[in-house]
């Protein structure tokens, strides 16, 4: 739940959780701003705009504060790619063509929308909750069953389980999609981020993520080396110096675990998602 809300029942509110944010699939996000793996309709129409909202006062007015902040993205292609719906919501759009389209893509719209730096961004909702008078409850064991929920002492409940709303509401439509993602060196000078046949590149403030894979209904959470090899191949076309340095530590990583900070491939993943 979003603690920054400025809702008078901010104070009264409780996080029931049984793993701090760092330890939830949030932090391992990448994490970008626009509709993804979810049926373009009014419902996400009107969710995406609210967020937008959301988010546009939260980076005005906390700034790097909070880790959210506007950047220019790139979706690129070696064919002519549609004009998409939520091209509405984001900013300042406009398609281009080879020669003004990073990596020598054929096309590539771009568009401002946020970035949202996990590893700012949660630590921050949870001094807001905290400044708030809100609390954590960290809780020895996950809440088995609906009635958990409905047994805790408050009058509203929220449930923002992700994909613990599977088992925990009985829910089967509630499935994982693992991605795997390379954590690589920081690019400084990189004010931009890319997406393109079906990989990306997002600059963050003290690394940068080479993504992704997406595997529906796929539970493991353990590292493919081919596809990181292949995260490493497409990355290239982005960023040949920085993905040398990388293709480096991820042979290290791969060989000894944990070796350093800076260029190290995180594992893989499960991303709670929706049935649409
Ligand atoms: C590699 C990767 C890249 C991604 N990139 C993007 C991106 O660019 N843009 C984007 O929008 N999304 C992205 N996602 C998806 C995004 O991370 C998830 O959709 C989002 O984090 C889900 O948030 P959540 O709060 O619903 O769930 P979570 O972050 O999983 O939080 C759920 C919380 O509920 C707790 N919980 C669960 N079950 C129980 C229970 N039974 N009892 C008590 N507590 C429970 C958990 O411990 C956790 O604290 C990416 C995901 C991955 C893995």
């Amino acid at each position: 739940m979003d603690a920054n809300s400025s809702t008078p029942l901010n104070s009264y509110v409780t996080v029931y959780t049984d793993a701090p944010p760092a330890e939830t699939t949030s932090a391992k996000a990448a994490a970008s701003f626009k509709p993804h793996e979810v049926a373009y309709n009014d419902l996400a129409h009107d969710l995406l705009v609210r967020a937008w909202t959301h988010f546009d006062r939260l980076s005005r007015e906390a700034g790097d504060a909070c880790g959210v902040r506007r950047q220019t993205h790139w979706e690129a292609s070696s064919l002519p790619k549609e004009k998409q719906p939520y091209f509405s919501v984001v900013e300042d759009v406009q398609l281009l063509e080879r020669p003004h389209v990073p990596g020598g893509y054929a096309y590539g719209w771009r568009y401002t929308t946020f970035f949202i730096d996990t590893s700012v961004y949660l630590p921050w909702l949870l001094g807001q909750l905290s400044r708030k008078g809100g609390e954590v409850v960290y809780l020895r064991e996950r809440l088995d069953r609906m009635e958990d929920l409905i047994q805790l002492p408050h009058p509203t409940i929220f449930n923002c389980t992700g994909l613990g709303a599977r088992s925990l509401c009985n829910d089967a439509n509630v499935y994982p999609i693992k991605g795997q993602i390379a954590v690589v060196a920081p690019e400084p000078a990189m004010d931009w981020s890319i997406s393109a046949d079906g990989f990306y590149v997002y600059p963050r403030r003290a690394d940068t993520i080479i993504g992704g894979t997406t595997e529906p209904h796929v539970y493991t959470e353990t590292v493919d080396r081919a596809a990181l090899g292949l995260l490493i191949r497409a990355g290239r076309r982005i960023l040949p110096h920085g993905l040398y340095q990388m293709s480096e530590h991820a042979c290290r990583w791969n060989l000894t675990p944990g070796l350093d900070q800076r260029g190290r491939v995180a594992p893989a993943h499960d991303v709670g998602s929706s049935d649409k």
